[in-house]
């Protein structure tokens, strides 16, 4: 499948890697719409939030878990979860991912 962040999951691609574990990959997006704005992509390729289904649901619960741990550990004091669902609601990307915005109070990125 000819998927960018299937690619990065793979390192068949780079991209700035901020954490990962089993479920998730974290990276830095490429062109960042504020000073700190962070990827988080689970690694089992979903097209959309639309596609979510009840198997999902501890999946997705993961998902915000990972984003206030990458939070945390970059000591953010308060910060945006965005998720861009279908092309009318911004989505370029057809794989699964929640945006975390932030000021970049701390100088950590
Ligand atoms: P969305 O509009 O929600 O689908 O968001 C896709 C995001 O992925 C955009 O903010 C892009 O800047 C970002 N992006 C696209 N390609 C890459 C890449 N190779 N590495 C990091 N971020 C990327
Ligand atoms: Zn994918």
């Amino acid at each position: 499948m000819d998927c960018i962040f299937c690619k990065i999951i793979k390192k068949e691609e780079p991209a700035e890697i901020v954490y990962e574990n089993e479920n998730f990959i974290v990276i830095k997006d490429i062109k960042p719409k504020a000073p700190v704005h962070l990827l988080v992509i689970p690694k089992t390729h979903i097209f959309s939030l639309k596609d979510i289904k009840e198997k999902d649901k501890e999946l997705m619960g993961e998902l915000i878990l990972t984003s206030q741990k990458v939070a945390s550990q970059k000591k953010l004091k308060g910060y945006k979860l965005l998720i861009n669902v279908g092309r009318e609601g911004g989505q370029i990307i057809d794989h699964l991912h929640l945006h975390l915005l932030a000021k970049d109070i701390n100088n950590k990125f």
